[in-house]
């Protein structure tokens, strides 16, 4: 259903994004990737997601720098009018606040929050004049509610929840059901199966198997005792491109075996 569209998936060249980006493909949008990576790491992604039949290119941006940013989103936009904007992109520094590095909490700042506004700003007016859009923010439950040691992530999270809302507001009123018009919304995993939190799985072993790590991280906080896999959360981006989901905008949707329930 999703033939003739183009998304562009930040974060896209590992875990969740690619996961995302795959998902896209195989709806039949049109798939810009991005994210770092070695040359091989980002051929493997790229062809994981052509693999669905769906075109693809990857898009070079270090998202720290928001000419980068410019520059990939003129280049995105002149492959395709972005209709699918998912702001997957992010990193985590876990440290006591006193012990974080003050470049750490610049740059999950700039990555996890500031890029996600350049992004929106270059990509709504457009998905308004064409009276359909799509904005998916990848946040986390650390946007509804807060860990030790995961200051500068937590106010990155709680910060892209709130941007979010307000652009669902400024663009409520796009569109129309027949056209879907132009929604935002937050995904707020709890814990996924991906690299970003192996440290703290290796964290969590105390001297046991990798599984053991996994076990501890699950019981501290997701009573579900279970990971999502990055393909969960692809097929709930899907799900908020249909049509039908026209009217589901403004919201921070937890998936999270029932973390924030607590
Ligand atoms: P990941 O490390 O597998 O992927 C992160 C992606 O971001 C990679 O493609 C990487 O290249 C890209 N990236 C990092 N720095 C970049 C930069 N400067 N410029 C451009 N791209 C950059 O991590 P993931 O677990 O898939 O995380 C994806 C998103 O999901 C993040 O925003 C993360 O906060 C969020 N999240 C993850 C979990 C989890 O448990 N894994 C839970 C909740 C939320």
């Amino acid at each position: 259903f999703l033939q003739g569209r183009t998304a562009l998936v930040t974060g896209s060249t590992s875990g969740i994004g690619l996961a995302i980006a795959q998902a896209l493909a195989n709806a039949g949008a049109r798939v810009a990737i991005n994210g770092l990576g070695t040359p091989e790491q980002i051929d493997a992604a790229l062809a994981s997601v052509t693999d669905t039949g769906s075109q693809a290119r990857h898009f070079d941006a270090d998202l720290r720098k928001p000419d980068q940013i410019a520059h990939m989103l003129e280049a995105v936009q002149a492959w395709g009018n972005i209709d699918i904007l998912v702001n997957c992109a992010g990193i985590q520094h876990a440290a006591p606040l006193a012990e974080q590095p003050p470049q750490k909490w610049d740059d999950i700042i700039a990555i996890n929050l500031s890029a996600a506004f350049h992004t929106m700003q270059h990509a709504l007016p457009g998905m308004a004049e064409r009276g359909y859009g799509r904005v998916v923010n990848i946040a986390s439950v650390h946007g509804l509610v807060a860990s030790k040691n995961k200051a500068p992530y937590v106010a990155s999270k709680f910060g892209i929840v709130g941007l979010s809302k307000v652009a669902a507001l400024e663009y409520a009123a796009a569109g129309s059901r027949e056209s879907g018009g132009v929604t935002v919304n937050c995904v707020c995993p709890g814990w996924v199966e991906t690299p970003l939190i192996e440290p703290q799985i290796q964290a969590h072993r105390n001297g046991g198997s990798r599984d053991d790590g996994v076990r501890a991280l699950l019981e501290e906080k997701q009573p579900s005792l279970r990971m999502s896999l990055p393909e969960d959360i692809g097929a709930m981006v899907v799900w908020l491109c249909r049509r039908e989901s026209h009217n589901l905008t403004g919201a921070a949707m937890p998936m999270d075996g029932g973390w924030t329930a607590q």
